[in-house]
C-alpha cells in the first residue's frame, strides 16, 4: 500500500515538519513495527530528517544550501530555478523511518521535514510502509 500526503508549501524554499501527517498515518494502519519509506516525486523538492525542535537550525541549511548554489550563478538550466533542482539532489529526494511500538523511531530531537525549493506549491510525498508483524 502506498499513502500520498499533500504538503502545501508558502514560500520559494521552506523547510516543512511532517513528522505529525506520518505518524498519523502509521497508526491509522496499526503498524506495530517495520520501516516506513517516504518518497517525495519532485525534482525541485526533496525531503530530509533533522532537528525540529530549534526553528534555527533549518534556517541555518537552507541558509548553506543558498550560498552553495545561488539562485542566479549563470546556470546552463534556462526554466530559472537551477538552483532548486541543485538543493534538492543534495538534499535527497527519500527517507526511511524505523517504526517501533507502533510509533516512528526517531531521536529526541527529530523531525522529518519536506524540502521545498521552488515554491510555493502543492506537492505530494508517497508513504509506503512495510509491516514485519
Ligand atoms: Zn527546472
Amino acid at each position: 500500500m502506498i499513502k500520498t500526503l499533500t504538503v502545501k508549501s508558502s514560500a520559494r524554499e521552506d523547510f516543512i515538519d511532517i513528522t505529525d501527517e506520518v505518524e498519523r498515518v502509521v497508526k491509522a494502519e496499526g503498524v506495530k513495527r517495520g520501516i516506513c519509506y517516504l518518497y517525495v516525486p519532485h525534482t525541485t523538492a526533496g525531503i530530509t530528517i533533522n532537528e525540529g525542535a530549534d526553528p534555527s537550525v533549518k534556517k541555518d541549511i537552507l541558509s548553506v544550501l543558498k550560498k552553495i548554489a545561488p539562485q542566479a550563478a549563470g546556470y546552463l538550466h534556462m526554466e530559472g530555478n537551477a538552483d532548486s533542482h541543485i538543493k534538492a539532489t543534495i538534499v535527497g529526494s527519500s527517507v526511511v523511518v524505523l517504526v517501533e511500538g507502533g510509533s516512528l523511531l526517531l531521536g529526541q530531537w527529530q523531525s522529518i521535514f519536506f524540502c521545498e525549493f521552488d515554491g510555493p506549491r502543492t506537492r505530494k510525498v508517497y508513504l509506503k510502509i512495510l509491516k514485519e508483524d
